[in-house]
């Protein structure tokens, strides 16, 4: 039997000689004569056998279980789960669009040049910086890319400088990226209002300081008004500052990192700018660096000569290629079409709402969970469920997990480290009042809900409770008979 709720695989629908279709008798040799023997196997791959109807009706039946935003609200904090427009859609499946190869030379492909050209300029500009490299393939690799110009950078100046300092309220890729980059990482504590400690800055910045990361807006959805002095402490020692742009969706059009003294950030295309992402989705993470920069950043860059566009491999700094051709167009003209579907007024009034709409789901939540940092947030904020483990036994996890059976993706947990049993919550721009009460009711009424019965949630899943570190670490990949 298939339907939605059937946890078989297609392996165990298998019916010996059921097949999709009736191919007619080959009139010409067998194939296998031509090959030696010891290139042919003893017996067939144990592939499924099913009929057409079977087939469809299992995987249309798995794709139902999916949870995405075209199906459910997802207050997935730090990944911007904003609705993802459908015109983007439209753009990017265009034939001439879709099926451009990237080998393409470029006098014939001069569309997509310049809106990549555009995008390098757009995303500049929104930076308050002088340079963009489209070509890292999400916000970890730009991370990379970013530290290996800055490793370029000062090895051209002679300067031997070993260290990366990152605030404890980073995401973990921070410093995975500086660690591959051969840097050594330093952590430098939050402050009871949950923003950087500059007394512990200053304690660790010293003349092997490289690059100090920051993310601003940072992971608990605070704005960190420390930031000219913090730039100005780094530049002092001859230091660069490094943004997470993670966190854009907040002030995309209201202030530029540029202006805030930032040398070098990345994007995440597939989060401000609506790339469709989750489950590992494709992503675009562009850099953008101040001019000193410029020509360490990855080969090829797009420039213009006239009216004509072409791919500049004449880069003799660059630090070479961080992804094959031109990184992920389909998500850079996703971003391009959505950035020029706004406007510069509508991105403003993009970042205005997410803001709005964090704001008045913090001060609907706050008066039954309680918000460690701050009455009011950007984009996002971070609810912490320890009181409530104390108090009622009921943790992070037992609120996620039962939010599932209400229909709602759950939010970040136990992330960022900084606030014990974290539940990081952004609801975007894109979510409407109504949502946004409905699931403040839903969080208020969990609440209530006996511990015990929390424990074992959610009940309406195919599945309850998986193990999770077996599931991450053991997948079955392989069936065995
Ligand atoms: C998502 C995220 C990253 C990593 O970006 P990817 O595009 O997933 O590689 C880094 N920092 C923060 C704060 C993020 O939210």
């Amino acid at each position: 039997m298939t339907n939605n709720q059937s946890t078989e695989l297609l392996f165990e629908l298998s019916h010996a000689g059921r097949r999709c279709q009736r191919l007619p008798a080959s009139d010409v040799p067998a194939a296998l004569d031509l090959l030696p023997a010891d290139a042919v196997a003893d017996a067939p791959p144990p592939l499924p056998e099913v009929g057409e109807i079977d087939l469809i009706r299992h995987f249309v039946n798995l794709s139902k279980r999916n949870m995405s935003i075209d199906t459910n609200f997802y207050p997935l904090g730090s990944c911007t789960m904003k609705y993802n427009p459908k015109r983007h859609e439209r753009l990017a499946s265009l034939p001439g669009m879709a099926n451009l190869h990237p080998l393409t030379p470029d006098a014939a492909c001069q569309g997509m040049l310049h809106v990549l050209w555009e995008m390098q300029n757009i995303l500049t500009e929104i930076a308050g910086l002088d340079a963009v490299s489209l070509q890292p393939a999400a916000g970890a690799q730009g991370e990379l890319t970013a530290l290996l110009v800055a490793a370029a950078h000062f090895g051209d100046q002679g300067q031997e400088r070993t260290r990366v300092l990152i605030p404890d309220s980073a995401h973990g890729t921070n410093p995975a990226s500086a660690a591959i980059a051969g840097f050594d990482t330093v952590s430098i504590k939050s402050n009871e209002r949950g923003l950087v400690d500059v007394a512990d800055l200053k304690a660790k910045l010293d003349d092997r300081t490289a690059v100090f990361m920051i993310t601003n807006p940072n992971t608990l959805g605070l704005f960190d008004g420390q930031i000219a002095e913090i730039t100005g402490l780094l530049h002092d020692r001859g230091a660069l500052v490094y943004l997470d742009g993670a966190n854009m969706n907040a002030i995309v059009g209201m202030t530029r990192p540029g202006d805030f003294g930032i040398d070098m950030m990345h994007y995440n295309v597939h989060k401000t700018f609506t790339g469709p992402h989750g489950a590992g989705g494709p992503g675009s993470g562009p850099i953008a660096v101040r001019s000193f920069l410029a020509g360490y950043l990855p080969a090829p860059m797009v420039v213009k000569h006239g009216d004509r566009y072409k791919l500049d491999h004449d880069r003799p700094k660059s630090i070479g290629r961080v992804r094959s051709f031109f990184g992920n167009v389909g998500i850079l003209l996703r971003g391009w079409c959505y950035i020029r579907t706004l406007g510069p007024a509508g991105l403003r009034e993009m970042t205005e709402n997410a803001v709005l709409n964090a704001n008045y789901l913090l001060s609907r939540v706050k008066a039954a969970y309680e918000v460690p940092h701050g009455d009011r947030c950007m984009h996002e904020f971070v609810a912490s469920a320890r009181n409530l483990k104390r108090q009622r036994g009921t943790s992070a996890m037992d609120v996620a997990k039962r939010l599932l059976d209400f229909g709602y993706h759950a939010p970040t947990v136990y992330f960022p480290l900084v606030v014990p049993e974290a539940i990081m919550i952004e609801p975007t721009e894109t979510e409407s009042k109504a949502t946004l009460d409905a699931f403040a009711d839903t969080l208020l009424k969990i609440r209530e809900e006996d511990a015990a019965f929390l424990h074992d949630a959610p009940y309406t899943t195919p599945i309850s409770r998986p193990d999770e570190i077996k599931a991450a670490k053991e997948p079955i990949l392989r069936w065995k008979p």
